[in-house]
């Protein structure tokens, strides 16, 4: 067994130590290492980099250790067959976010793959963790919350001994300390607990109940019994912060103070902000079967040390991002319109990224590590989002077997095969199965418009068929220049018909003189007179613009007017002629297409479980 203690040690400086006992080594040399990206985040992240010193001891005497490479080191345990072999080292822990490790006095957080180093060859056998209280009263109150099983005498939420199956185990159960506020339910019979840490206020009654609608009604899609005995929301509140990870039986968030229900809040009204956070939290307690139990091949098992390259990222974050919020409708915790919105606004989303003409979601799942998550000021013309565009592949697929099988078969009847083809059994899914179960779902009939639109909408950048099926729950879908610059889609009971705008063609943040351009959309008004990434302009026809300046000055233009725009590149002042184009009608309105509205049949089929 590999047995860890972890200390906050220094919360003041942000420091962890931890001390790896290893009991019989078996060999003379120890190889010890630290992933370098944690799986649910596609991206090397190097934590062996805050790792800032170490040392190995055997029977009181100090062992050589060697550096390997940037996340590996080498004991030489000469002694070997003298007994046990202790390693410490200190781990600095001051990034917030819900991939790493965060310490102070307010609380502390620690993902595995940021403290516990792995014994090469040891990976299968059990560890234990004593995770332990900082010194001092200032502490008295915290408690601990993680999805890790306690050991010995060690209470639920307490400090202590916790027990993980192998190292898998251990680095998938992050752990948060603090004195944090515990709403605790039962979601079809298994206890579920959200902590919540940092400031604010809630309505604790109102969270739990849609928690339990939500969690409950994930676990019937998917079938009892639940594949967890224990769940947890670990949930970081902040001024500003939104974000999740998902683990086998926990969840890392962070949320926006702003996010959560308030006892003042209408209770017939889901707020934005709120539904945001529902969003999350179904979206993350989702993947408990779709990418921590059902996986690509790639990730069977992980290979935490490069990267892990799967053309599959569409299907478990886009299906995962399609059922976390139409749970929110099909529970009733949000009403049909206010679903219909968020699908508009997802439609407008992708629709007004230009990279989805040059990318295809595969190629968008197997680049994450490069493209996805290193975006820069081009990745407007050149990244297509797995989440959202895998979000509208399978709303398409949901509506195409459904429209196939006379509503008989839906995209749930793949998921459930996906469950109990891949995700039971532990195997992985090819980058072809899931199109076979959906050829299967369907029972082989039109075997080649499957095939047609699996190849579109996977391999190719042409256009979803949306507008075709959205027609079958009575819902037209028409593309419409934006009305203002928060126009991110809408819902309408009659065909709008918005006039297009003088456009630039850009993506701005006010500066403190003009704005600063964030990007350039290629083939644009401000493309084409070369207006780049970081210009910050200053004047337009010699008139100086800021941020409401700049949008209304805009709009008074014609569309083909030619405007001289100053700003400056670097520290050199630069002059553009800009010949205004028309927006582009990048912004869909889904509109009723019966008179029901949103009483349709077809509709209320689809959005009620
Ligand atoms: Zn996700």
């Amino acid at each position: 067994m590999t047995q860890y203690q972890i200390l906050p040690i220094d919360p003041h400086a942000h420091l962890f130590e931890v001390i790896l006992t290893i009991e019989k080594p078996s060999g003379s040399e120890l190889e010890l290492y630290l992933p370098n990206w944690i799986p649910g985040s596609y991206m090397i992240r190097d934590f062996a980099k805050h790792i800032q010193w170490l040392k190995a001891e055997s029977a009181g005497k100090p062992l050589p250790v060697r550096k390997l490479d940037k996340a590996r080191w080498l004991v030489e345990n000469t002694e070997q067959g003298a007994g046990q072999v202790e390693v410490r080292y200190q781990v600095y822990a001051w990034d917030l976010s819900v991939r790493g490790a965060h310490l102070d006095q307010t609380h502390g957080f620690f993902n595995g793959t940021s403290v516990f180093l792995a014994v090469k060859g040891e990976e299968e056998s059990q560890c234990k963790v004593n995770i332990e209280r900082p010194r001092g009263q200032a502490y008295k109150n915290w408690r601990v919350a993680t999805g890790l099983k306690p050991a010995g005498d060690t209470q639920e939420f307490g400090f202590g001994w916790y027990l993980a199956d192998n190292y898998d185990e251990l680095i998938d159960c992050p752990v948060e300390m603090s004195d944090f506020r515990l709403i605790s339910f039962e979601a079809c019979g298994v206890p579920h607990h959200m902590a919540l840490t940092g400031r604010h206020q809630v309505d604790e009654t109102r969270l739990k109940n849609d928690l339990i609608k939500i969690c409950e009604h994930h676990i019937r899609f998917f079938g009892e019994p639940a594949p967890v005995d224990r769940y947890i929301f670990m949930t970081y509140v902040l001024g500003k912060g939104f974000g999740g990870l998902e683990h086998r039986n926990s969840t890392a968030l962070h949320c926006s103070r702003e996010d959560l229900p308030l006892p003042c809040d209408d209770p017939e009204k889901v707020k934005d902000s709120y539904q945001t956070f529902l969003d999350l939290c179904s979206h993350e307690y989702f993947h408990t079967w779709n990418v921590k139990r059902i996986k690509p091949a790639e990730f069977l098992p992980y290979d935490t040390q490069q990267e892990s390259h799967t053309e599959l990222l569409w299907a478990f974050e886009g299906f995962t991002s399609y059922y976390d919020n139409l749970a929110l409708v099909q529970t009733g915790i949000i009403p049909i319109k206010q679903y219909l919105l968020s699908i508009a606004k997802t439609i407008t989303t992708v629709q007004r990224a230009r990279g989805r003409l040059i990318q295809s979601v595969t190629d968008s799942s197997f680049d994450a590590w490069t493209k996805f998550y290193k975006q820069d000021e081009n990745a407007p013309n050149a990244v297509v989002s797995y989440y959202s565009k895998g979000a509208l592949i399978a709303l398409c697929m949901d509506l195409l077997i459904r429209k196939l099988t006379n509503n008989q078969k839906s995209l749930r009847d793949v998921m459930l095969r996906l469950w109990q083809d891949f995700g039971q059994p532990q195997i992985g899914v090819e980058r072809d199965s899931i199109q076979k179960i959906t050829l299967e779902v369907c029972g082989g009939e039109r075997q080649t418009e499957l095939e047609q639109f699996f190849q579109l909408a996977l391999y190719s950048t042409d256009e979803l068929p949306l507008a075709e099926l959205l027609k079958t729950v009575d819902m037209e879908l028409v593309f419409q220049p934006r009305n203002d610059r928060n126009d991110k889609g809408q819902v309408k009971d009659e065909m709008p018909h918005n006039k297009p705008k003088p456009s630039l063609g850009i993506d701005y943040q006010t500066a403190n003189l003009g704005i600063t351009v964030k990007s350039v959309y290629w083939d644009s008004a401000a493309c084409e007179a070369g207006i780049s990434a970081g210009d910050q302009l200053i004047s337009m026809n010699d008139l100086r613009i800021d941020n409401d300046e700049f949008t209304k000055r805009l709009a008074e233009c014609e569309i083909g007017e030619t405007v001289i725009i100053r700003g400056f590149r670097r520290d050199e002042l630069m002059r553009f002629e800009v010949t205004l184009r028309p927006s582009a009608a990048d912004t869909a309105y889904l509109v009723y297409g019966s008179e029901e509205k949103d009483q349709s049949p077809k509709l209320k089929q689809w959005l009620t479980a």
